[in-house]
């Protein structure tokens, strides 16, 4: 059949062809920026250049926004909006050095420490936001909703589905390790899970709890030493220790951030943590 004899063919069939190619940017945008082109002289291969490119744009959105959802975040949470003036103990060259997410390549581990209220989950969601914009899987969790999610799994007999998909992600993050003590099965399935992805992926853990309490909340000492181990060998420390932002919003009181503060935060080496005794130090 010649072309152009019945009217409306050419885009009915266009249509659906780019349906069946999943290409619905190019769908919905190559007649209107065909009449752009046309009206600016634009040739056939910078249309085509222009159509693509805002398909590809268009679908890496989509894929941020997928890798978000699949993340199960509480609530979404940038950099953007932390003052890092109102937490001086937090080496923020370290914060913004992690959000590049280089860290994910090399399969490291962050920990999180410091008292209630000081951004630790904060932190972590924006660090996991930045690592779905950057391409890499993420998953969001609490420790308890984790133990939980696995004591469920094991009873239902499908743990090891579970443990695998925990393993498949590149950045797990444990939020909240230490407000509840936990069973000595959950401990071991928390552990497991770490266990798993030593070396494999990167975990982001936060904790209220400094390491030497960490006993309190896994129960044994055995599984604890064996966990840090794990945890920390390849690890960031992010030192959260100050005021509650909560607390010291409602009370209206902020302090400006003193020259030994910014000091420290200029400092951009990672810290080492001696998995014994919890100590950090700056190699
Ligand atoms: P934590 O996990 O350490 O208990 P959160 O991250 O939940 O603390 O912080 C409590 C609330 O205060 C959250 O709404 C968080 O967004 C906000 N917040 C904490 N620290 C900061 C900060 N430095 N800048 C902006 N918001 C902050
Ligand atoms: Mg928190």
């Amino acid at each position: 059949m010649p072309a152009g004899t019945t009217s409306g063919t050419p885009q009915v069939l266009l249509a659906h062809h780019l349906k069946q190619l999943k290409l619905p940017t190019v769908l919905r945008e190559y007649d209107k920026i065909a009449r752009e082109c046309a009206r600016d002289g634009v040739d056939h291969p910078r249309y085509l250049l222009r159509l693509v490119e805002l398909a590809l744009i268009d679908r890496e959105r989509r894929m941020v926004e997928r890798r978000i959802k699949a993340a199960r975040f509480p609530a979404v949470k940038s950099l953007d909006t932390f003052d890092f003036t109102a937490i001086p103990s937090l080496n923020k060259m370290l914060v913004l050095e992690l959000a590049r997410c280089e860290f994910i390549l090399r399969r490291e581990n962050v920990i999180a420490l410091g008292n209630s209220g000081t951004g630790k989950t904060h932190v972590g969601l924006a660090l996991a936001l930045a690592a779905c914009q950057k391409g890499f899987t993420v998953a969001f969790t609490t420790a308890a909703a984790l133990v939980h999610q696995l004591m469920e799994a094991r009873d239902e007999r499908r743990l090891l589905k579970l443990q695998r998909d925990l393993q498949s992600v590149m950045l797990l993050i444990v939020d909240e390790l230490g407000y509840l003590p936990l069973s000595p099965t959950g401990a071991e399935l928390l552990f497991e899970v770490f266990s798993q992805r030593y070396e494999r992926g990167s975990t982001l853990v936060t904790s209220n709890l400094p390491f030497e309490d960490w006993t309190s909340v896994l129960g044994s000492e055995r599984l604890t030493g064996a966990l840090l181990d794990r945890l920390t060998h390849h690890v960031h420390i992010l030192t959260m220790n100050g005021d509650s932002y909560r607390l010291k919003q409602s009370a209206g009181r902020r302090r400006p951030p003193t020259a030994a503060d910014r000091a420290e935060q200029n400092q951009t080496t990672a810290e080492t943590v001696d998995p014994e005794t919890g100590e950090t130090s700056k190699p």
